[in-house]
């Protein structure tokens, strides 16, 4: 499948599950070392086609297409930048996620076994004004390590090596803060003790070799 149409495809689903309204949110992917194409400024995602993406150089310009870029491309670009490991991102507005960003909270507690492997630890970015340099200024504490964050007070990104991959992400940040508000509403979340979470890991390397950054993990 072309980069294009699984860039529509993945829009398409981001807001069909509600993880964006109106004209929110943003998409990309990495094409190569010069290009990577993202979703225009002021189009819903519901509606986007293959001609409405742009491709843009790693500073923001507009290289190809005829919508306007985006102003939160710049927490697009900071990612790229930072992270050769990143082929694409994902920045939406998804309801329980952005909740917990409402009162002051990431997800920093070993909760849910597939969550600590998967995401990891979910920060929260302190709040900064969209469209100025606040925004991708507070990711930078985090993005050496972290695959998902939350911005205070507006909303999620999550980064993955492909398209699909960043999409799974923001999909489980959005189940794993659903899921806690309904804990909440019967008692509070209890974290995992930490010779559990130390046991998923040692499991994750042996059996998946999955290898966590250090700074992702919670024992750490
Ligand atoms: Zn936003």
């Amino acid at each position: 499948m072309s980069l294009y149409k699984e860039l529509i495809e993945i829009s398409h689903k981001v807001y069909q599950k509600g993880f964006v309204a109106a004209y929110d949110g943003n998409l990309s992917a990495r094409i190569d070392d010069y290009r990577i194409l993202i979703t225009p400024s002021g189009k819903c995602k519901g509606e986007l086609e293959e001609k409405d993406l742009l491709e843009i150089d790693y500073k923001g310009n507009l290289l190809r297409g005829e919508g306007k870029v985006s102003t939160e491309a710049k927490i697009h670009l900071v990612a790229y930048n930072k992270r050769k490991d990143i082929g694409s991102v994902i920045h939406c507005h998804p309801v329980y996620a952005t909740a917990l960003a409402s009162i002051g909270e990431g997800l920093m507690r070993p909760v849910f076994p597939e969550v600590i492997l998967s995401l990891g630890k979910v920060p929260l970015c302190k709040y900064g004004t969209p469209s100025t340099d606040e925004l991708p200024n507070s990711m930078l504490p985090y993005i050496e390590y972290a695959w998902a964050m939350l911005f205070e007070n507006h909303g999620a990104i999550a980064f993955g090596k492909n398209i699909k991959g960043a999409y799974f992400r923001i999909e489980k940040l959005e189940h794993a803060a659903h899921t806690i508000a309904a804990a909440r509403m019967m008692g509070r979340e209890k974290s995992l003790p930490m010779n559990k979470v130390r046991e998923l890991y040692s499991i994750s390397e042996e059996v998946y070799g999955i290898k966590i950054d250090k700074r992702n993990r919670f024992d750490y």
